[in-house]
């Protein structure tokens, strides 16, 4: 599509836009009383209108049903988790049963290298990105030192070549075949929180089983975000946070992937609690666990349902909108950003750098743009004038274009107010 730099053709694209509706269903927060462009939904997503609904049902639930609530209420809260495993299994390519959601991220993670970081022998090694998000680094540091190992040792870091600002899926599989049988596990966040490259995820996975490695994403950047298809890539285990892409609000429930060839094996070293036993026989409190025979073997306690009710009101949302159709708007809406970045550049003659990759393929919503000389004055002047984004040391700005909910027209007036807080520098 050939685009054009004026608003009349941002509001012709909106109205072409097949799922501009869903942007009525979102508060927006204001700035100076208008409602603000709101590019920071890779960091936190809005609020849907709808979500109050869903808690205000569990409090309800609570006055009138108190403990009869777990198995009477209108939702249950015995399987109240269950809601979630058949429309997140579409979101992240799996099957129901290799999905639960519980805990939060980095917890998920912990308790997912209990069964898939079992460094023996010789194989003790994790390879990960350089500059990996720090909960990952100090997640991957303080497992490799539980296990006896420095960090300095144990870690493999994957680095991006001198010049360049993201990985080459080259040098990636090169890392893998170089560290071969002292690899225990990789383990990559597979959209980067920093530049928002999206790792090829099939072929590093395939790399990582041919040395013989299990493999683990990270997708906190990734889910709902970007296509993934986790089990036909074969993936391990994987795990994500619902706050960012996913809209459930500020440090809620991470999903969890476990490829169900696990699912059965009685050998598999696990940290294990009541909830990852067979509801129908939970409440005989035996003294011996029974696993689930699916992901949710892996599920400690009972669900914090409270928490669990505004990220059921955004799944529910994005089983209605479908994958596909937000991957096409945001394939078109990321592609309107750049030409309004590069319409910008070219006006005001600045040499700001978008860095993230321009392969379709290898970015998802976001993109990073790294600004030279002083960026920090330019990102504030953004944000007082309604443009709602965030700053990552040393200069540079993230923008998620998120397609649920933000517009051409949020694109077009973005790059009005980029031009000129340029042209008062
Ligand atoms: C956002 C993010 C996290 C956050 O972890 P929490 O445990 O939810 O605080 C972890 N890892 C990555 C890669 C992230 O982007």
């Amino acid at each position: 599509m050939i685009f054009e730099n004026s608003l009349v053709f941002a509001k012709k694209l909106d109205l072409e836009d097949p799922i501009a509706s869903y942007r009525d269903q979102f508060y927006f927060p204001k700035v100076n009383g208008a409602p603000a462009i709101y590019f920071a939904g890779n960091s936190l997503g809005l609020q849907p209108k709808h979500t109050a609904d869903y808690v205000n049902e569990v409090m309800k639930d609570w006055a009138d049903l108190a403990v009869e609530g777990h198995f009477h209420s209108n939702k249950s809260w015995v399987d109240y988790h269950e809601r979630f495993t058949e429309p997140l299994s579409k979101i992240v390519g799996a099957r129901p049963s290799e999905i639960t959601v519980m805990n939060t991220l980095t917890v998920n993670l912990h308790l997912l290298m209990v069964s898939f970081y079992r460094p023996q022998g010789k194989r003790y090694k994790i390879i990960c990105e350089e500059k990996a998000f720090p909960s990952d680094q100090y997640l991957v540091q303080s497992q490799v030192r539980f296990h006896g190992y420095t960090p300095e040792d144990a870690i493999v870091t994957i680095e991006k070549r001198e010049g360049e600002h993201t990985f080459r899926t080259e040098d990636v599989i090169a890392k893998i075949k170089e560290v071969g049988d002292a690899c225990a596990l990789v383990f990559i966040g597979g959209v980067n929180y920093y530049t928002g490259q999206v790792f090829d995820m099939e072929s590093i996975t395939k790399a990582g089983h041919e040395i013989g490695a299990l493999v683990g994403w990270d997708l906190a950047h990734a889910a709902g975000n970007v296509a993934l298809h986790l089990h036909d890539w074969d993936v391990d285990f994987a795990a994500w946070c619902s706050y960012k892409y996913m809209n459930s609000g500020p440090g809620n429930a991470s999903g969890c992937y476990i490829h169900e060839r696990f699912h059965k094996d009685p050998d598999i070293p696990r940290f294990e609690g009541w909830w990852g036993t067979p509801k129908e026989t939970r409440f005989l409190m035996k003294s011996e666990f029974e696993p689930i025979p699916t992901a949710e073997a892996w599920q400690l306690s009972n669900p914090p349902v409270l928490a669990l009710a505004p990220y059921l009101a955004s799944i529910q949302q994005f089983e209605a909108v479908g994958m596909e159709a937000l991957i096409a708007k945001r394939n078109q809406i990321v592609a309107y950003l750049v030409f309004i970045l590069e319409a910008v550049g070219k006006a005001t003659q600045s040499n700001f750098e978008i860095i993230t990759p321009s392969d379709p393929k290898a970015r998802g919503t976001q993109l990073s743009v790294f600004l030279h000389g002083s960026g920090r004055a330019l990102f504030d002047y953004l944000m007082d004038h309604g443009v709602i984004l965030d700053w990552r040391e040393p200069n540079v700005i993230r923008l998620a274009p998120v397609p649920l909910y933000c517009s051409y027209e949020d694109v077009f007036r973005f790059g009005s107010i980029l031009k000129s807080g340029i042209l008062q520098q």
